[in-house]
């Protein structure tokens, strides 16, 4: 990903839109790109300040886009691995089921 194609998604990411494959590129490029990582916080700070500007909320935001950035991270994990495993666990499922049926019918 590029810093133009990060800064497109910015919105996207902060509206939690982003697909798995391209939030799993934003983050990486995010880790590797001191510059897209200030430009998403300013974003940040503006959007979610506005908001919670108009909500008279009390407010962390520096904290809140370290949460955001953290859930980002467990489901890329969560997606990676469910990836990796996904197919052995479908054709283990289907075989236990398999399994199962040919045993109740036995
Ligand atoms: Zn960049």
């Amino acid at each position: 990903m590029t810093c133009k194609e990060f800064e497109k998604q910015i919105p996207v990411f902060l509206k939690r839109e982003l697909d798995f494959f391209t939030l799993k590129q934003f983050v990486e490029h995010l880790e590797s790109c001191p510059e897209c990582h200030e430009e998403l916080v300013i974003q940040f700070l503006i959007t979610e300040g506005m908001q919670r500007l108009e909500e008279g909320d009390a407010f962390d935001l520096q904290s809140e886009l370290s949460d955001r950035l953290a859930e980002a991270r467990s489901r890329i994990r969560f997606h990676s691995l469910f990836l990796y495993v996904g197919a052995g666990v479908k054709t283990l499922g289907i075989a236990l089921i398999a399994g199962f049926v040919i045993w109740v019918l036995l």
